[in-house]
């Protein structure tokens, strides 16, 4: 038995003013964060942000160049080993071999971790039919889907049930369904009493699984609280609407302006435009709001071809919260 100084009171993840310099540039400019045991936090972000960047120290994996952490009580950087021993990272690292078959990556990973074969072989074939990956499980891993490779992925972090389990984009590049069962999974994951932290590029997935979320931007923390504080600071969702005629946006935009008294954004194309509702209310008020608006742009007589009610974007989240668009930062745009 190692000895450590863990203290099981102590929140799943204490970080204080966490720095990462690559080069020039700072991709973590001072992180704090605090997660609760049993919790799901959601660490929001659009790409290059920081979020694998934190995960990766959290996990061991890369050290700082500045700040401190407690990871389950153990300290980052005196008790390596025993963060190690603890926690489990999905995602972008699964280390599952594409020439094997999903059950066979399973047993082998299972050995990797100390179990006997006998029950290495039960732990895979429970977390195949869990994780809906019994028919496929006699397959080679490079003919598998995304959605079935990423449930494998997160069914590899799970042989030997972490206490605190990173989940680096679970969904990011998968379709509705998929994206669906991964969401089914990380909440019974979370039931067992495994504590996670998701990173994400969709709002709404943190919206659906976290308890509290923290968004991230240019290696800042920008934002933090529970899903419904948040929302109620990005509002309860965006009007997107197609014009018939580009020449009357203009008009449109300071209809729209003055009838939900909303911030109107002019998309590339120029018969779009879309405009973020005030702070939810209640879906009764959202109708209002929206009738309200298609009143007044009757009235005006600007032609419309679309109307569409959607949850806000990342886009438009990061402008309510920030003021500025979640733009990647420099080194990932493409050339
Ligand atoms: P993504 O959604 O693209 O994974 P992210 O929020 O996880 O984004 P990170 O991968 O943590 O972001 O990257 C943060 C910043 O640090 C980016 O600008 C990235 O280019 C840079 N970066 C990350 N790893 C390295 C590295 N090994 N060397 C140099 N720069 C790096």
């Amino acid at each position: 038995m190692s000895k450590n100084s863990s203290d099981e009171s102590r929140p799943a993840i204490e970080a204080y003013g966490l720095v990462k310099i690559y080069g020039e540039h700072r991709a973590l400019d001072g992180i704090d964060l605090t997660v609760r045991r049993g919790q799901v936090f959601g660490f929001l972000g659009p790409n290059g942000a920081g979020k694998t960047t934190t995960i990766r120290i959290l996990a061991t994996l890369t050290r700082p160049d500045g700040g401190t952490a407690r990871v389950l009580g153990h300290d980052l950087t005196g008790e390596r080993e025993a963060i190690r021993a603890r926690v489990s990272v999905t995602g972008q690292y699964a280390a599952l071999d594409e020439d094997l078959t999903g059950h066979e990556n399973l047993i082998i990973l299972g050995r990797l971790h100390g179990l006997s074969r006998a029950a290495g072989r039960r732990r895979a074939d429970d977390l195949l039919a869990a994780f809906d990956l019994t028919g496929p499980a006699g397959r080679p891993v490079g003919g598998y889907s995304g959605g079935m490779r990423r449930r494998l992925d997160i069914a590899a972090g799970l042989i030997v049930p972490p206490d605190l389990l990173f989940l680096d984009e679970p969904t990011t590049g998968l379709d509705p369904r998929s994206r669906g069962q991964v969401w089914e999974l990380v909440r019974q994951v979370a039931t067992a009493g495994t504590t996670v932290l998701l990173t994400t590029q969709y709002l709404e997935e943190a919206d659906q699984l976290a308890e509290q979320i923290a968004v991230i931007d240019r290696g800042r923390i920008v934002a933090e609280g529970t899903s419904a504080q948040l929302k109620s600071r990005v509002g309860s969702g965006a009007l997107h609407l197609r014009l018939l005629d580009g020449g009357q946006r203009a008009r449109a935009r300071q209809v729209l302006a003055d009838a939900l008294d909303g911030t109107v954004r002019l998309a590339a194309d120029p018969l779009a435009l879309s405009v973020l509702l005030p702070a939810p209310a209640g879906a009764a008020d959202v109708g209002r709001l929206v009738g309200h608006a298609m009143t007044r742009l009757a009235e005006a007589q600007v032609g419309i071809a679309e109307i569409t009610l959607g949850q806000p974007s990342l886009d438009e989240a990061f402008l309510a919260l920030t003021g500025h668009l979640a733009t990647p930062d420099h080194e990932d745009v493409p050339a």
